[in-house]
């Protein structure tokens, strides 16, 4: 039995991965299982989803630990999520990053391989630049370097059960199946803590008040970072007054800073700033 464990945010489609995924095994004539990790429901949230696929009928029903196969769909992911927890030595981790997969080698022992999904998604005009939905060309990939389901079953699949742009999507996994690259390496020490908390999480007295986004760092929701070009920057405070979260502050000179804890990659402060000094930039 092969087991798999997606890790992608709310909005990205690791549970469509992990449906449309079981779907094709079916195709193969493999008996497969899927199943979502319901936590948090909100776009940009952590998601987890499992997939089982066998040559016999599946009776287990419990969470994947132990997996053979993780698939990341989002990199940011990485530093923030023991994505790798419980991956045995030698099996695969299939990342979505534009990344080479050696300089991914610091995760641990595995086979390693690495995808521009978003950039694939992009192209076929599959979500935004703030969230593209890149299942369907990690999908693509996914068959090619795990060699556990075909990509011609992953195709209709995605064009019988994929709830919409159904050519797009297949296309896309063709891009992916091609565009994958694969790399071998050897025992690395493991996966680093998660990014500190800088402030500590508060409970209000009124349970159901809501909490100033100063006590909630949301930087596990983003998938995008705003860059800023100080070469453009007229110093409007724009970008202060309409972030949502407060996460840009101003340093002595009165220049705009990132506060990251706080960013949720939302993207407002890149489309309100008047000269277009922000770009928005994947999380590699
Ligand atoms: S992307 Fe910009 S507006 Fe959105 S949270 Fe981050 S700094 Fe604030
Ligand atoms: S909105 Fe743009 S120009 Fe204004 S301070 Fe922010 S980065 Fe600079």
């Amino acid at each position: 039995m092969i087991e798999v464990r997606f890790h992608g945010r709310g909005g990205q489609g690791a549970v469509v991965a992990s449906e449309l995924l079981a779907h094709a095994a079916f195709r193969d004539g493999k008996f497969p299982q899927s199943f979502p990790f319901f936590g948090v429901e909100r776009r940009g949230a952590p998601v987890t989803a499992y997939a089982r696929i066998d040559d016999r009928p599946v009776d287990v029903r419990t969470s994947v630990t132990a997996p053979d196969i993780v698939v990341v769909l989002d990199a940011g992911l990485l530093r923030r999520v023991p994505v790798t927890a419980g991956l045995r030595a030698g099996g695969l981790l299939l990342v979505n990053s534009p990344r080479r997969p050696e300089e991914l080698a610091g995760l641990g022992p595995f086979r390693i391989a690495a995808v521009d999904a978003a950039r694939i998604a992009l192209r076929h005009g599959l979500g935004s630049v703030t969230l593209p939905i890149v299942n369907t060309a990690v999908l693509g990939a996914f068959a090619r370097v795990s060699g556990v389901v075909s990509l011609d079953a992953v195709r209709a699949a995605i064009e019988s059960f994929s709830p919409a742009r159904q050519v797009e999507n297949a296309a896309a996994a063709s891009d992916g199946y091609t565009d994958v690259v694969t790399a071998e390496v050897g025992p690395i020490p493991e996966l680093g803590p998660a990014s500190p908390r800088t402030v500590p999480l508060v409970l209000p007295e009124d349970p159901v008040a809501s909490r100033s986004s100063e006590t909630l760092p949301t930087a596990d929701w983003r998938s995008l970072t705003p860059v800023i070009d100080l070469g453009r920057c007229t110093r409007c405070n724009f970008c202060w007054k309409f972030c949502p979260d407060n996460a840009i502050e101003f340093d002595a000179a009165g220049w705009p800073v990132l506060r990251g804890e706080f960013c949720k990659g939302c993207g407002i402060c890149a489309a309100e700033c008047p000269p277009r000094a922000i770009a928005m930039r994947a999380e590699a």
